[in-house]
């Protein structure tokens, strides 16, 4: 019979701020596999979640990390080079954040400071968290996954800047896919259907979304959080080898509609 056993093997989990988070469904799944975790978290408002969740792997470090500051980046690479022994198998990036006026009305009133911070907290801190992971996983290769909306490709209400920065975050997942390739470093994203989370709830009109969505998707539902869990569990996996640079849809089949 095969299963996915991650025994032995490290991850770092990113972006969760509480038991709905993505990034906990995808971090628990790989745990209950066997994996050795570490999880990351913003700001002490969350160090309390995440410490409470965390309590399921007493052995996982716990360690700070705003995006926004290259001395944290650098904290957490350096805590999890000691603390996991010198290597890493898999990340997990699940972090987004747009201020809440440029989620909502004209997308041309998107200011140069609102672009900025939606694109360098939810796109290019993938490129550096990316930079400083390779060194850990070279050796015996990696999977990295990024997490990512359809609102890349599509227009969606008040997606606004978030879909330019999903756009750049699916982009920068190829390039990497496609220069990490030669270390046996794949790099993947799951684009996920509508799930009430703390940062989904920052977009005006997200409930009525995820009606619609449940609507017209062929499975006739929204998807439950451990669905991308088990997405992630196979992209970390053995199972996954021959997949990289690749956007997993895990939207009850969404993505293919029209009208
Ligand atoms: P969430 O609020 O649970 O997670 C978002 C995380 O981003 C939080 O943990 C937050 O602390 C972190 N974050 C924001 N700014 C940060 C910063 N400066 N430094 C470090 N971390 C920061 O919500 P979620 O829905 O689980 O979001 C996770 C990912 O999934 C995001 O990339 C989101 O865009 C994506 N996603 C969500 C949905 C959905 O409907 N919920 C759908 C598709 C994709």
């Amino acid at each position: 019979m095969r299963t996915i056993d991650l025994s032995g093997k490290t991850a770092l989990i990113t972006g969760v701020a509480n038991q709905r988070s993505l990034a906990w469904a995808i971090g628990d799944a790989l745990g209950e596999a066997g994996c050795q975790l570490a999880f990351t978290y913003q700001g002490e408002r969350l160090h309390k979640n995440v410490t409470e969740l965390a309590k399921k792997y007493p052995d996982a470090p716990i360690l700070s990390c705003d995006v926004n500051s290259t001395e944290q980046i650098d904290g957490v690479f350096s805590a999890i080079e000691k603390r996991l022994g010198g290597r890493l198998d898999i990340m997990v990036h699940s972090i987004a954040f747009a201020r809440k006026e440029d989620l909502e009305g004209d997308f041309r009133k998107t200011t140069r400071d609102g672009w900025r911070t939606a694109m360098e907290i939810s796109a290019y801190s993938l490129v550096s968290l990316t930079k400083r992971a390779v060194p850990l996983m070279e050796k015996t290769g990696g999977s990295i996954m990024a997490l990512s909306f359809l609102a890349s490709q599509r227009v969606f209400h008040n997606y606004n800047v978030m879909g330019s920065a999903k756009a750049a975050l699916e982009h920068a997942v190829r390039q990497l896919a496609f220069e990490l390739g030669p270390k046996n470093i794949r790099v993947n994203t799951i684009s996920a259907g509508p799930v009430n989370t703390l940062s989904a709830r920052g977009i005006k009109g997200f409930s009525n979304m995820a009606t619609l969505h449940r609507e017209k998707a062929p499975l006739g539902r929204n998807i439950e959080p451990s669905e991308v869990g088990d997405a992630g569990l196979f992209l970390a996996s053995p199972m996954s080898t021959g997949i990289t640079g690749h956007t997993l849809y895990v939207d009850a089949g969404y993505n293919i509609m029209g009208i």
